[in-house]
This record gives structure tokens, C-alpha cells and sequence, in this order.
């Protein structure tokens, strides 16, 4: 059995001087380097390499989350990142000319030089709790940036470990853990960012933009989803049974990008309840309770929050429907809903609920779609060919998986984010290092051009002509 470090909230006092040590470090411009950057990267890589144990214990001990999520979502994700990024980003921090510019314009080398965004304060979310911690923290010191991280106070042995990693792998000149829950994080917001990093639930993501907007500083806002998924009658049942239970017992369906409800074609809903039923024979053969492959509701509020949700839903449980409470257990619950305004429709379960709407055709799915999630964080559509490109094309999201559920979201390299209510700005890859670097335009001008500049200084009597 691995140790656990504990899990302490940040002193106040040391809270402000988290936020002082990075500022000072940002402005002495030593993390700009692209050699710094590389070095700090590879510590980070085989920080989390030399405390795989750690992380998987920490995981199951927050989430109940098996050690094939945790690699498969978490430090396999993180450290494939970080040689995604290491291999790149000399290419990527090169300057970039300006396209398309005539022959007197390119005498004054217009250029995109990347700076890095300054001095960044991240936020990370309980859920998976390494990925969206750690995930932005790669892309800040790709870009230069100084950071502090505030992992979820719901994850607490994650974050424990994390400020482990930190201070055994990073330098703490220019990289600072803070722990704790709003005062602390409160307090943090009360300085001065050059970019606030936020993943978690949208109401929380307003204080933070309306913080941010006080010192007009930028903000990428990583939000929740309610998701649609819609299965239509050309749909493969067995595929999409298989593909959207899968994305409701990952992690016990705290999922941002997994479906929050599934609008099915009438005609095909008895066929996918007894797909329902094959997949959990085949994924959990001695029933989901015993087994060691599903992860277990963060804490007691959460589940009680859950458990609520469908006590107040007046849809009916199909499948499912089992909880223990001392366990934070909850089985993946199919649930039939036939009003449209059932609290498990519009509201985000971000848990393993699974309600179900019939629907008469594609065409009150995707109305009924847009009205209730109108800027999801994802969406996901079963069936033809035709069918799916209607729905890419009369749907908003931040992304989308044709055929299968939240794939396009662990593809390591495609930008992810969301759109309208379920965020502003992207990451992943290249996205990473973009979203914390300042393309930064600038020009040389000559002093032998002064002859040619002369048509722009007054008096301009007579030079529009020459035009
Ligand atoms: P959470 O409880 O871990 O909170 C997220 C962060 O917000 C934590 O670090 C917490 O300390 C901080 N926080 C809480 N209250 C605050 C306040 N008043 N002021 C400042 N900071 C505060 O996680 P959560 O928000 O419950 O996470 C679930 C939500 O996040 C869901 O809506 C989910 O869809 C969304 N989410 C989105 C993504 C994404 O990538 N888009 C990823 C994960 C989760």
C-alpha cells in the first residue's frame, strides 16, 4: 500500500505569497527560454511517471476511479501531452511572417512573435482531477507563463499528490500548488492575472468572469454540458447502446462531455433497451456493484444531489436504479422521460443518470436539441450519414463524436472547449500553447524608407492621386 501525502489547505499568508514568488519570477523573463520550458516539461513528465502509484490511489480514493481510467484519462493523457508538446513546440514558438503582403509592406518584416500570457492563475475540477489540472499547466509552461494551480478541494488526494509532483519536479520560483475552496480561491482572484484558466460548473464560472472582467483580464471558462445524444431510426442500436452506456459508466458519468440525456426515434426504443440490457450483462457479468471496473461518486453531497435529481424526475426507471449511500454508489439508471421539461433533461446530472426521451423524428430532436441545450458542450448523433451531417449542421456545440459518444473529446491533439454556456476558449496540443500565448504583431521599419513613408505625412495636397 502506498502513502498518501495529506491533503492541507494553502495558510492565507501563503496564498499571497504563491501569487508574489510567480509574479516576480515572470518579470525576471527566465521562463521564457524555450530550453527552460523544455526542462521544466521533462520534470513534469517523469514527475508524474515516478508517482503513477500515488496517482492511482489518489484516484480511487477520491473517485473509487479503477487504475485503467486513471491511466486511459488521466496520466496516460498527461504524459502523452507532454511528449506531444516537447516534440513541437520548437516549431510552434517560432515567429510567424504575415501572409499575403505586397512587395512595401514586406520590407518592414511584419511578424507574429509568441509571447507568453504572463502570469496565470488555473482552476482545476474534482472530477478528473490530473487531466484538468495538470492538462492547462502543460500548456502554460509550453508558453512561458508563470502559474499557480488550484486543484478541486473535492479531489483532496489528488490534490495532495499534485502539490507533491510540484514540489519535487517544478521550480517553485516560477510554478506554486495553492490548496483550498472559495476563501482561498476568493483570495487568489483578488489579484491581478494576465489569464485565469477556470474548469468547473457555469455558475461558478460567472464569479469568476465577472472577477476577471473588473481588471478587463482574459479568461478561458471550461464549463459544464447537457449534452444531447440523439439516436434516429437508420441508427446501429447495438453500437450506440454500447457507445453511450460506455460514456455514462466512465468515471460514473462525472463527465463534462458525456451525454446528459438521449433523444431515441420511437420506433427503436425497445430495440436499445434490450442493447442497454445485453451491455451491462457483458460489462458487468457478476452485476456493477461488485465490480472493481466502476467508480463511485466523489462525495456525499454529490450523491445526495444525485439521488435527488431522480427522486424529483417524473420519468421512470427503466434499468438500473441501485444506491448505497456509505458506498457513494450509484448504478447507472436508465430512466424514460416524457416531458420535455423534466429536470433530467434540462438539467446537467453530471452523474450516472441516464434519461431517455422518444422522439418522432430527427426533426423534434433537433429542436428539441437546441431548445433545451441550446450551446452544449458536446453532442452526439446515431445514424446515417446524412442524418448525422443534419445534425452537425443545424446544432451548436463545442464539439461533437459522430457515432459514438464524447470520442472526439480524447483525441489528445484536437483543440477541446466549449461554446456559449459551456465556455469560451480551447485547449489540448497546439490549442494548449495557444491559449496561453499572446501572438504579439510587430514591424521594423527602415530608416532608408523614410522617402517612401513620405506619402503619408501631411501636407497631403496632392499625393491621394499617387494612390
Ligand atoms: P468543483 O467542485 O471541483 O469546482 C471547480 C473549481 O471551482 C474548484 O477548484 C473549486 O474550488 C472552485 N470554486 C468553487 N466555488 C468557487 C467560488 N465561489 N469561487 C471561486 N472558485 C470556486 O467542480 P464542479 O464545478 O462541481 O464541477 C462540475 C462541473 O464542471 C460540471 O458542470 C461539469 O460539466 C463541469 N466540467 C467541465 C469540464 C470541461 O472541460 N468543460 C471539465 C470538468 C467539469
Amino acid at each position: 500500500m502506498v502513502q498518501l501525502p495529506t491533503f492541507e489547505h494553502t495558510p492565507m499568508e501563503g496564498v499571497e505569497t504563491a501569487y508574489k514568488t510567480v509574479y516576480d519570477k515572470f518579470h525576471t523573463h527566465t521562463t521564457k527560454p524555450i530550453e527552460w520550458r523544455l526542462k521544466q516539461l521533462r520534470k513534469l513528465y517523469w514527475g508524474m511517471r515516478d508517482n503513477m502509484d500515488l496517482i492511482n490511489a489518489a484516484c480511487l480514493k477520491d473517485l473509487g476511479k479503477p487504475v485503467h481510467e486513471t491511466y486511459l484519462s488521466e496520466v496516460g493523457w498527461c504524459m502523452n501531452d507532454i511528449i506531444f508538446v516537447c516534440k513541437n513546440l520548437a516549431k510552434w514558438v517560432k515567429d510567424e511572417s504575415a501572409p499575403d503582403i505586397d512587395l512595401l509592406n514586406k520590407i518592414v518584416s511584419p511578424t507574429i512573435r509568441k509571447d507568453p500570457m504572463g502570469v496565470v492563475l488555473i482552476i482545476g475540477a474534482y472530477n478528473f482531477p490530473f487531466q484538468l489540472s495538470i492538462g492547462p499547466l502543460i500548456g502554460a509552461i509550453a508558453a512561458g507563463c508563470t502559474v499557480v494551480l488550484k486543484p478541486s478541494e473535492n479531489a483532496p488526494a489528488a490534490g495532495a499528490v499534485i502539490e507533491k509532483i510540484f514540489k519535487e519536479s517544478l521550480d517553485p520560483s516560477a510554478y506554486q500548488c495553492v490548496q483550498g475552496g472559495v476563501p482561498e480561491t476568493t483570495s487568489l482572484l483578488n489579484n491581478k492575472w494576465d489569464l485565469i484558466f477556470y474548469t468547473g460548473n457555469a455558475a461558478v464560472g460567472t464569479i469568476i468572469a465577472k472577477k476577471a472582467a473588473e481588471t478587463l483580464t482574459p479568461i478561458v471558462l471550461e464549463l459544464g454540458g447537457r449534452n444531447p445524444a440523439i439516436i434516429t431510426k437508420n441508427a446501429n442500436v447495438r453500437l450506440a447502446a454500447r457507445r453511450l452506456y460506455w460514456a455514462k459508466v466512465h468515471n460514473a458519468g462525472q463527465v463534462c462531455v458525456s451525454q446528459n440525456y438521449i433523444l431515441i426515434d420511437k420506433e427503436k426504443l425497445a430495440e436499445f433497451l434490450q442493447e442497454l440490457k445485453n451491455t451491462i450483462a457483458e460489462f458487468y457479468p457478476d452485476g456493477v456493484k461488485n465490480s472493481k471496473d466502476y467508480a463511485r461518486i466523489v462525495n456525499n453531497r454529490q450523491w445526495q444531489r444525485l439521488k435527488k435529481m431522480l427522486d424529483e424526475s417524473k420519468g421512470k426507471i427503466l434499468l438500473g436504479g441501485t444506491m448505497d449511500e456509505a458506498d457513494r454508489f450509484l448504478e447507472p439508471t436508465v430512466v424514460q422521460v416524457d416531458d420535455p421539461t423534466d429536470s433530467l433533461l434540462v438539467d446537467e446530472s453530471f452523474g450516472p443518470l441516464i434519461p431517455i426521451y422518444p422522439v418522432n423524428d430527427l426533426d423534434e430532436a433537433i429542436r428539441l436539441a437546441n431548445k433545451v441545450s441550446d450551446t452544449s458542450l458536446g453532442i452526439y448523433p446515431f445514424g446515417n450519414k446524412k442524418e448525422t451531417a443534419r445534425v452537425l449542421n443545424e446544432t451548436r456545440s463545442g464539439g461533437a463524436s459522430i457515432n459514438d459518444g464524447f470520442f472526439h473529446a480524447s483525441i489528445p491533439t484536437l483543440a477541446f472547449g466549449g461554446v456559449g454556456q459551456s465556455g469560451t476558449g480551447s485547449y489540448r496540443g497546439k490549442a494548449s500553447f495557444d491559449a496561453f500565448t499572446h501572438r504579439r504583431s510587430f514591424t521594423k521599419t527602415p530608416g532608408w524608407m523614410e522617402s517612401l513613408l513620405a506619402i503619408r505625412y501631411p501636407p497631403y495636397t496632392g499625393k491621394t492621386k499617387q494612390f
